[in-house]
């Protein structure tokens, strides 16, 4: 899916299964992988000399804890993890943290909060400027006045951009179960059928193959359709001609992949032809030229300049790729003015388009694995059309 503004599209579908136990538990009973990230977010706070963190972002409260309950907020403090959520998942609660001190409030809304930051006699709380309502700042603001609230940006995004082994795994499966559903959809697929329908079936294959569910709504576009990057299916009948544009992924053990190709529908309009030759170009040396080290912007110029010379600078309308995990939208974003570089670890999409106004639109779309040698693309299905 490419993203097209600043503010990511959170993915859609259910929530993520109960994460399995990543690693083996400590003397505390606490999973190793969710000590070390809760280690690292006390050694911030008490470098930035704050005594909680406040995140309200549901996978940031997955990452780090295991618990994937729909409601809730989590704070981080030196002596422990406390978990406010409501009654509907208290057992999940019991089940997936239960080494976290799990809160269950009455009520929704900031006073829930505010009882526990003040129960706790925290004075300087930071809290992620992007993730928590402004209804819900006046509110904490206003029901526990003296405690001070520091906006901490970014902190879980970052941490949360390098992935671990079994993060890669994941993936690997959300890849694995997304490709299996397409090739079961391409096989059926006929003229009369709409895009709904087929990505209805798309869903529903992800979903039979082990998925928890779809990463986002799917995108199913047929002809010109396929012009506007972030089309919503309609009820239309694909038809016998043009390129027919999907954009699917599936969420397997909270973890998202996301893809794109293009199917030929029958005949090809000349200067759709010529688009998806650069785009696959523009996809090859993306792929080819990813590895460590290498400036975000400098990866999204590779691909763009390839188009640039074939005339379709123009018709690249959106940032070359974004960092895939919990979220479809993660770090590091791929775009022109990013100068931040590519680290081992990150998972990346790099999906180079070229979109006709009036004939249709070619996106090709990989996920893939930085590593200490380059990159591996983590997604098989061909790219031919
Ligand atoms: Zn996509
Ligand atoms: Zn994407």
């Amino acid at each position: 899916m490419a993203k097209t503004s600043a503010r990511s599209k959170q993915p859609t579908g259910r929530p993520a299964r109960p994460a399995r136990q990543i690693a083996a538990a400590n003397a505390t009973g606490i999973p190793e992988t969710y000590a070390a990230r809760i280690a690292a977010v006390r050694e911030r706070l008490a470098r930035e000399k704050l005594d909680g963190l406040l995140l309200n972002r549901r996978t940031d409260q997955v990452w780090l804890t295991g618990f994937t309950g729909e409601d809730g907020a989590l704070l981080v403090t030196s002596r422990g993890v406390t978990l406010i959520s409501d009654g509907r998942f208290e057992e999940t609660a019991r089940r997936e943290a239960p080494w976290a001190k799990a809160i269950i409030r009455k009520q929704r809304g900031p006073d829930s909060i505010a009882i526990v930051l003040k129960a706790q006699r925290l004075t300087k709380v930071g809290f992620d400027p992007d993730q928590t309502s402004h209804a819900l700042f006046l509110g904490l603001r206003k029901a526990a006045p003296k405690i001070d609230l520091n906006p901490c940006g970014g902190w879980l995004s970052a941490a949360r951009e390098v992935k671990i082994d079994d993060e890669i795994s994941r993936i690997r499966r959300a890849v694995a179960v997304a490709e299996r559903a397409f090739l079961k959809v391409k096989k059926s697929l006929r003229p009369d059928l709409t895009e709904r329908q087929i990505a209805a079936a798309l869903v529903y294959e992800m979903t039979r193959g082990g998925a928890s569910g779809p990463a986002f709504a799917p995108i199913v576009a047929t002809g010109a359709n396929a012009a506007l990057p972030h089309y919503a299916p309609e009820d239309v009948p694909i038809g016998r001609s043009g390129l027919l544009l999907i954009d699917w992924g599936a969420k397997v053990d909270g973890y998202v992949s996301d893809l794109t190709r293009v199917i030929a529908l029958g005949t090809v309009p000349p200067n759709l032809a010529a688009a998806y030759r650069a785009v696959r170009g523009a996809h090859d040396r993306a792929v080819a030229a990813a590895k460590p080290g290498l400036p975000c912007a400098r990866l999204d110029r590779v691909a763009r300049s390839h188009l640039s010379q074939a005339g379709l600078s123009k018709a690249f309308n959106h940032s070359l790729g974004h960092g895939i995990g919990l979220d479809v939208h993660e770090l590091p974003s791929l775009r022109k003015s990013n100068k931040a570089t590519l680290q081992v670890g990150n998972v990346i999409t790099i999906e180079p388009g070229a979109y006709l106004p009036g004939v249709g639109g070619v996106r090709l779309e990989s996920d893939v694995w930085i590593t200490k040698d380059g990159a591996e693309v983590l997604s098989s299905l061909p790219l031919d059309w």
